[in-house]
């Protein structure tokens, strides 16, 4: 009776120790992945605003200048494994007034 039960166990458990130790090897950094780039994309975020002056004529000027931010975000895909990661990168940062910056 004993060894009934365990023979029926024993290949259940096997299988489920398999299949986690493959998910962890999966998810480690040193797996291998075949990363290529998948698709590029811009978008720009406005993040706020800031007052600076500015000379003309001798009279001293205010204006309100607006920061964005010039995000690129690219898409990796890794047909081994069938997933994709994104990165995103701060391109640039844009001010609407054309100002110099201290
Ligand atoms: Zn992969
Ligand atoms: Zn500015």
């Amino acid at each position: 009776m004993t060894m009934a039960v365990l023979l029926t166990i024993l290949p259940i458990s096997v299988k489920d120790a398999e299949a986690s130790a493959s998910k962890l090897e999966f998810d480690t950094v040193a797996t291998e992945h075949n990363w290529k780039e998948y698709s590029t994309d811009y978008e720009e975020i406005e993040v706020g605003t800031h007052e600076y002056t500015y000379w003309k004529n001798f009279i001293r000027h205010k204006r309100t200048c607006t920061i964005t931010h010039r995000i690129k975000t690219v898409v990796y895909y890794c047909e081994d494994h069938d997933h994709t990661k994104s990165e995103t990168f701060l391109e640039e940062v844009i001010h609407s007034g054309n100002h110099k910056h201290d």
